[in-house]
């Protein structure tokens, strides 16, 4: 069960109200790496998790994104807390109350559809979704991309403390851009107290093909690095030589019944294309300047149009 306690995590003091400083505080609150997002990702890794260790570790987790998630709404309240009130009273004068609304950057849904609360939405007012939540329901997979999800975190709070002067915000940001950093600590500590963790999943990868790396883009500019070169690599230069990798012939087949075999073949003498025709199509009639070679000559246009009758006339002979 939740409970709620009504003080926060950690203490919000803005300074003073900016409406487009909240809209940007939006990113955390609905947005794609946002604290929604986070609380949601491991409520529902924790609720389908069977380990006990990594059951409390993602419900704990989960719950303080929730706290997180408190915070950053708290920012947007206390940043269009003037903007909300004006709006609601409507004693401003039109002009003033647009020009504040018209300040609250690119999203004004927060404004005029919102009236300057908190909404499930990032910073250009796209709704939350779902989507953002890329668990699979392996541990050695969302693992991983849950140390992922933190590290984006981190970077959107770094870059939200570097677009604010506000103290109190700089001071609260960097409280809840820190607790990213330690729950990413804990899911690499999760991650790889999972003795086998590497690759991902149960089946083994073939051994042949684990270790290579295929130089596929060649030319100038083609590098080598500890990830492509050296003792546990086999690196293969020459395409030609690999491929289809396999040994094979490289092409696609698949055995079908005579019922299937029969009507693919009608379907193919239906379809076929008939490599000596040299019809005319609608780009040859209507060709002006620009169309490049068409069959009314090599131009285009109404000075080429004298022969195209010739031309009608031989495929029609034909
Ligand atoms: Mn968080
Ligand atoms: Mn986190």
């Amino acid at each position: 069960m939740f409970m709620h306690n009504k003080r926060l995590q950690y203490t919000v003091r803005v300074s003073e109200p900016n409406p487009r400083l909240a809209t940007m505080m939006m990113e955390q609150f609905g947005g794609a790496d946002g604290e929604l997002a986070a609380a949601m990702r491991y409520f529902t890794q924790g609720l389908g998790e069977d380990d006990a260790g990594r059951k409390d570790l993602l419900l704990d987790i989960a719950t303080e994104e929730l706290s997180h998630l408190e915070i950053i709404g708290s920012i947007v309240a206390m940043l269009n807390k003037g903007l909300k009130a004006q709006l609601a009273e409507g004693t401003m004068k039109e002009a003033e109350l647009y020009q504040m609304v018209g300040s609250a950057g690119s999203s004004a849904k927060e404004s005029i559809l919102f009236g300057g609360g908190p909404a499930l939405c990032d910073s250009a007012g796209v709704p939350w979704t779902a989507a953002y939540v890329d668990s699979r329901g392996e541990p050695t997979v969302d693992l991983r991309s849950n140390i992922a999800a933190e590290a984006r975190a981190k970077i959107v709070y770094e870059r939200l403390i570097n677009i604010t002067d506000d103290p109190g915000i700089k001071d609260a940001l960097g409280f809840l851009m820190t607790r990213e950093v330690a729950h990413q600590k804990s899911f690499e500590k999760a991650l790889y107290a999972i003795e086998n963790n590497f690759p991902s999943g149960k089946l083994p990868g073939v051994e042949k093909y684990a270790s290579m790396y295929v130089n596929t883009s060649q030319g100038e500019g083609d590098a080598t690095g500890p990830w492509n070169s050296g003792d546990e690599w086999d690196r293969v230069d020459d395409l030609e030589q690999v491929m289809p990798i396999d040994g094979g012939d490289g092409t696609a087949t698949v055995k079908l019944g005579s019922a299937d075999k029969k009507v693919g073949q009608k379907m193919a003498a239906r379809t076929m294309s008939d490599p000596s025709s040299d019809p005319t199509t609608g780009a040859d009639l209507g060709a002006g300047p620009g169309a490049g070679r068409t069959k009314t000559g090599d131009m285009g246009g109404a000075a080429n149009i004298e022969e195209a009758p010739a031309k009608a006339e031989a495929t029609v002979a034909k």
